[in-house]
């Protein structure tokens, strides 16, 4: 086992490996920028390095002063946490080479699922069923027409770097078809300096819903099971629940079993995250995710796994030690991001927060690095914390939720909570009915 691990992160995620590290005995290493010196995960650890000011660019995501706060401390590996540098193949590759184990995926993995369009060439050659759409990018109107004609209007224009709903247009008629595909460009060139295109049937009511799978980079691979995060708001997502509650367990069974072979055969190392649409009983691969991701909590709530610690261990080099048989799924789960945003128009809404009084109880966990007095800076994302809440069943899980979030008392900042409360008590919610659209009707309802 490492005997000390560097977090290259911020927020609840920080807090998160850190907690895993210490149940497993492992000296931490914080790293902050100017901004986040007084930050709960700086203050937790064992050890806290400043790696600059506070613009991301100059420091969470500044490789150097990583690299030179592992050679300071001694730290043996990194875990990237989500965002920043997570999915960054190239510092996975610089870690490696400078003797330090990077807690993620091989790189060649990182680097061919964080380009779409090889993501999908190789998810459709691992026999993962995939959106109609075109093979590899375009780069004509032409081509894009005869691809658009093939799989029928409306269609939709992705970016291949593509990553936070951004790049996306659809194109409903040929006539839109043009103007799309040249929007979609010069957005995905100024978000993600890179403008490669590739169009997808555009699926007009699915759900989201995601795979967890875990593999030792050997050749052992499980699913466990997957989570429901139809409940987004421009392609963001808001709340995410576990099991689906439209997924049969035999279904279930079929497309993990597909995910799970498709990463032993690729010998996957690490967590990480097949996403699907869902329509008419058909799953779609839309992308894979390389990293742990925000809610991966609800999979631990109703499977019991420690998602970072199985990390941590497969990084070391040791085998899974189990097998699907081993996963049982027992319970349902749903969190809500908590996010410092004004609860309708999602405005960040930064600044000291004057209260914060969390709810507990049978079931209730909350992944959240603020604390009352605290400052959210202006710099990072806005999410304050995470709410899991963990029932025999659905209508438990609901009933609980309902009481966690009387419960739970913030002032000083505005946060997404009220928002949450009036989901908890509506109809279509409660009985799971809504599809990747659903929210944000909901919100034009209430303008
Ligand atoms: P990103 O990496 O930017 O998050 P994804 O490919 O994961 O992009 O898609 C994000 C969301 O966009 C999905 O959860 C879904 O709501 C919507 N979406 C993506 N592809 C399609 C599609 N082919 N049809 C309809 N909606 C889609």
């Amino acid at each position: 086992m490492f005997g000390k691990i560097l977090i290259a992160n911020r927020g609840e995620i920080a807090l998160r490996v850190l907690r895993a590290c210490k149940e497993l005995g492992i000296a931490t290493v914080a790293v902050h920028s100017t901004a986040d010196a007084d930050a709960m995960h700086v203050k937790l650890a064992d050890e806290s390095v400043c790696i600059g000011p506070p613009a991301a660019k100059d420091s969470y995501l500044n490789i150097p002063a990583l690299l030179a706060a592992c050679e300071i401390t001694g730290a043996e590996a990194v875990h990237p946490g989500y965002g920043f540098l997570a999915e960054n193949a190239r510092f996975a590759e610089i870690l490696i080479d400078h003797g330090v184990k990077f807690i993620g995926p091989k790189p060649e993995h990182i680097r061919i699922m964080g380009d779409k369009i090889e993501a999908k060439k190789t998810a459709k050659a691992l026999g993962i069923p995939c959106v109609p759409g075109s093979e590899g990018g375009v780069s004509t109107d032409e081509e894009a027409a005869r691809v658009a004609a093939d799989i029928g209007f409306p269609v939709l224009i992705k970016a291949a770097a593509g990553g936070g709903g951004r790049g996306m247009k659809v194109a409903r008629s040929p006539e839109e078809l043009s103007s799309a595909l040249s929007t979609a460009r010069s957005e995905a060139r100024a978000a993600f300096g890179d403008d490669a295109v590739y169009i997808e049937k555009y699926l007009g009511t699915p759900r989201h819903i995601e795979i967890q799978v875990l593999g030792d980079g050997q050749g052992n691979a499980i699913h466990l099971g997957e989570r429901d995060c139809s409940l987004q708001r421009r392609h963001q997502k808001v709340l995410e629940e576990a099991p689906s509650p439209i997924i049969t367990p035999q279904q279930r069974e079929r497309i993990g079993e597909t995910v799970a072979k498709a990463m032993r055969d690729m010998k996957y190392l690490g967590a990480g995250t097949v996403e699907f649409l869902y329509e008419n009983g058909e799953f779609y691969f839309i992308e894979m995710n390389t990293r742990i991701q925000v809610e991966h909590p609800v999979t631990e709530a109703i499977t019991g796994f420690d998602l970072i610690r199985e990390q941590i261990r497969v990084a070391t080099g040791e085998t899974l030690g189990y097998t699907q048989d081993d996963v049982k799924i027992e319970g349902h789960a749903i969190e809500c991001r908590i996010n410092a945003e004004h609860p309708r128009t999602f405005r960040p809404s930064p600044g000291k927060i004057q209260y914060w009084h969390v709810p507990g109880g049978l079931g209730v966990r909350i992944d959240s690095a603020v604390y009352q007095g605290y400052s959210i800076p202006p710099y990072y994302d806005s999410l304050a914390g995470k709410m899991i809440v963990h029932g025999a069943n659905r209508e438990e899980c609901l009933m609980r939720l309902k009481r966690a979030l009387d419960e739970f008392v913030v002032e000083g900042i505005e946060t997404t909570l009220p928002l949450f409360r009036e989901l908890v008590v509506n109809d279509d919610i409660k009985r799971g009915a809504y599809d990747i659209h659903w929210l944000e009707a909901f919100l034009a309802e209430g303008e």
